[in-house]
């Protein structure tokens, strides 16, 4: 949406009711920016990023005391000039009983539905266009389909992109490896095991060009050249999302759950549930599309 002018962030405001679904540094809640873009260095310095508008607030019989948990007090001349303009804000900004809600835009009168959204997106934008050059393959599981595109727009949890967002974590290296920073295309690609199971997959799929790629998206890019049967290459292409998020399962599990993953095992299970799948949603088995 951000590539077609509409910025979610920005024309999604919250009506702060006491402050409790609103984040606040992160939404937009007073005034037309978020507060972590309009007082940078104080953003910096909150010690909880994601603290919502009412932990940072008591009500005293005479007004509201606005209070935070900061790494380190504010103290140079440009961070207590923030301060002064932050607390010149908040004065201004009356927080209320009963709960938040959120409205687009220009439909302030409303509480927000996707309606609002289509409406903003449709004045900018042809709906009829496809957004981007992502395949929705419906004879991949959802869940699939979905992790895949976020991870080809590098939105996954993984250790580099959680600091991005502020998230306190010790390092920011591979906890599978511990050779590189793990950035998506890490995680998901050139990370050891990962690799591995795209070396198998891609020979089992007789697509032994998608395993030497970099990045998630030149492996599904690289799929393209190859002169199949529309058949075939969905299926492969749905193969590939079910890679994707089996890869990703088994990291999850490996880091959270201390489980010993190993590549064949979740080549294993990609080619079981490739079959599943071929069965219920394109009434041709697998292995005639395979041979
Ligand atoms: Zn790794």
């Amino acid at each position: 949406m951000s590539k077609r002018g509409v910025e979610i962030g920005k024309n999604l405001v919250c009506k702060v009711g006491a402050g409790d679904k609103t984040m606040f540094w992160i939404d937009v809640w007073s005034g037309e920016i978020p507060f972590r873009e309009r007082f940078p260095l104080l953003y910096d310095l909150a010690k909880n990023k994601r603290a919502k508008v009412v932990d940072h607030y008591k009500r005293l019989n005479d007004g509201i005391l606005w209070e935070w948990a900061w790494l380190r007090v504010p103290n140079t001349e440009a961070e207590n000039h923030q301060a002064e303009g932050l607390l010149a804000v908040l004065n201004v900004t009356t927080v209320s009983a009963g709960s938040d809600n959120w409205i687009w835009k220009g439909k302030e009168n409303e509480e927000f539905a996707v309606k609002s959204i289509r409406n903003t997106l449709s004045r900018n934008l042809n709906l009829n266009e496809p957004t981007d050059n992502y395949f929705w393959n419906n004879w991949a599981a959802k869940k699939c389909s979905t992790f895949a595109w976020r991870a080809l727009k590098g939105r996954i949890p993984t250790a580099t992109q959680l600091r991005q967002r502020g998230v306190p974590i010790p390092s920011d290296r591979c906890r599978l490896c511990d050779q590189e920073e793990e950035m998506p295309n890490h995680a998901l690609v050139k990370c050891r095991e990962a690799n591995g199971v795209w070396e198998q997959i891609g020979c089992w799929v007789k697509a032994e060009t998608i395993t030497q790629q970099e990045t998630l998206g030149e492996m599904f890019d690289a799929l393209e050249d190859y002169n199949w049967p529309k058949k075939k290459k969905k299926m492969v292409h749905a193969i590939l999302l079910l890679t994707t998020w089996v890869i990703w399962k088994n990291r999850n599990e490996k880091i959270f759950r201390g489980k010993s993953g190993e590549i064949f095992k979740m080549v294993e299970e990609i080619k079981e549930e490739s079959f599943q799948w071929m069965k219920h949603k394109s009434k041709l088995l697998a292995v005639n599309l395979l041979v």
